[in-house]
């Protein structure tokens, strides 16, 4: 170390003097002391590690007032918090997948706040069990037998295949040998699972006699995986789900179907894609099904096992259930959220998801006409706002196909870059993420939920501040 570095780090201030800035005790008594503390250390290790880098650090009191107030709010706020959607992707797995709607959330709330039946018998007076409040709701809404919800789709594929194909054959289709969100393979789980994996058929091509070519050779299970976030389009062929069900029934092996999505409400009659629908594959002889609670059901992160009653029998008692169960608070929510498919008017016009889905592109353009308006009042000649017809996407892996027709508000600054815009609304509280395309920071009117046009003007606004503050301060 040389002396000037020395020198420096000397020169930084002492804790307790930084402590004793009037600035400091007030701060003191919002946040704690220990708060402060902690934050005063963060600060001078910030500037102790600049100066070992060689950096020229010289600490005034003001500066070091706003460093520490910064190190402060990093870390007295919660990390994992609301930001507002402006990409238009309405799954966006990265920003939490499906909002919940209202009932889900006040089911949530009660349950959480305070004890629940969550495994008492109420009429008996006894122990019940945790999977009996949704699993009626479950049959009645997907015509299974039995039904059985676990932490998320992942683990209910993992557990299937580890109660039922463990040190046995299971086929798949080239053609589905799906990866999802990079954590999910369906050869890893797999293998994972003490699964030998039989491969049938051409990534674009697998015919019903790959199938039962490998049924023939002694494969023990069929398995059949959505290709959820990916279509193979042009010279393309695998077997209806009525021929592999006949197949299966033929050999004696069970037939599974990882749904990936797995639709209740049956999008592709109100022009949405093609996703099947979930009773569709119980009604053609599928033996058990399983799909996520939070794509595009819109509930919460669980994942649903549902079918024969004698395989759900086995899933239920497998040890693995217990490392995979689903918590109270998303039983709350899923129940809420199920129930809302009782009634298709209900299920479209409160579940977040399916409202944002199918909004139709007049009422987005009104929206996206009247936040422009907003915007360009907050940032009063800072930069040009327009109007913008985009695509929104489905999100979550689903319907990758589909754009669906929506507005936006596209804002251009001379003084800002996109980029930066972007990144001082990513820091405004709450955050906003959009999209940048080109020379525009966009922000698509569908992922906007109620309030959060607010927000998402008060960060704008806070940007172009704090962008004038940095000029100023130049
Ligand atoms: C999304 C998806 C999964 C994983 O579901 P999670 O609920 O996210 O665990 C598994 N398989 C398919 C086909 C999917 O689309």
């Amino acid at each position: 170390m040389t002396s000037s570095v020395q020198e420096k780090l000397r020169g930084l201030p002492a804790v307790h003097k930084l402590l004793a800035w009037p600035s400091a005790q007030e701060w003191s008594g919002i946040y704690g002391r220990e708060a402060v503390v902690v934050a005063v250390q963060l600060a001078l290790d910030e500037w102790r590690r600049a100066i070992l880098a060689g950096e020229d650090v010289e600490v005034s009191d003001a500066a070091a007032l706003v460093r520490v107030y910064a190190k402060l709010g990093e870390y007295t706020t919660l990390r994992l918090r609301r930001v507002i959607n402006a990409t238009g992707t309405v799954l966006h797995t990265n920003l939490g997948r499906a909002p919940l709607a209202d009932v889900a959330l006040d089911a949530v709330v009660s349950v959480a706040k305070g004890y629940s039946n969550l495994e008492y018998d109420l009429a008996a007076g006894e122990r019940g069990h945790r999977y009996t409040h949704v699993e009626a709701l479950v049959c009645e809404l997907t015509g299974a037998e039995s039904a059985l919800v676990v932490n998320n789709n992942a683990a209910a594929v993992f557990l299937f295949l580890s109660e039922f194909a463990k040190g046995k054959k299971v086929i798949v289709s080239r053609g589905e040998l799906v990866e999802i969100g990079g954590s999910f393979r369906v050869s890893e789980v797999m293998r994972a699972s003490g699964a030998e994996l039989v491969e049938v058929g051409t990534t674009n091509k697998t015919h019903l006699r790959d199938y039962e070519q490998a049924l023939a050779e002694g494969a023990d299970l069929l398995l059949r995986v959505h290709t959820s976030n990916f279509r193979v389009v042009g010279f393309t062929h695998k077997p209806s789900l009525a021929d592999l069900v006949a197949l299966a029934k033929r050999y004696q092996v069970p037939f599974f179907e990882d749904l990936g999505s797995g639709s209740l409400l049956d999008l592709r009659k109100l022009g949405i894609g093609d996703e099947p629908i979930v009773r569709e594959s119980l009604a053609a002889g599928v033996d058990v099904v399983s799909f996520s609670g939070d794509k595009l059901l819109g509930g919460a992160q669980a994942g649903f096992l549902c079918g024969q009653k004698a395989l759900i029998d086995r899933l239920k008692k497998n040890q693995l259930a217990r490392a995979v169960r689903v918590d109270k608070l998303t039983l709350a929510a899923i129940e809420a959220t199920l129930r809302l498919y009782r009634d298709e008017t209900l299920a479209k016009g409160q579940i977040p998801a399916l409202r944002m889905l199918l909004a139709p592109a007049e009422e987005l353009q009104g929206r996206a006409e009247r936040l422009a308006c907003e915007v360009a009042r907050v940032i009063d000649g800072k930069a040009q706002t327009r109007v913008l017809a985009t695509f929104s996407k489905v999100g979550g892996g689903a319907l990758p196909l589909v754009d669906l027709p929506s507005y936006a508000v596209g804002v251009t600054a001379a003084s800002l870059s996109p980029d930066a815009l972007h990144t001082a609304l990513r820091r405004a509280n709450p955050p906003v993420v959009a999209r940048v395309a080109d020379d525009e920071v966009v922000f698509d009117v569908r992922t906007l939920l109620a309030g959060d046009e607010v927000d998402l003007l008060a960060a704008v606004s806070s940007a172009f501040v704090a962008a004038t503050d940095a000029e100023g301060g130049r």
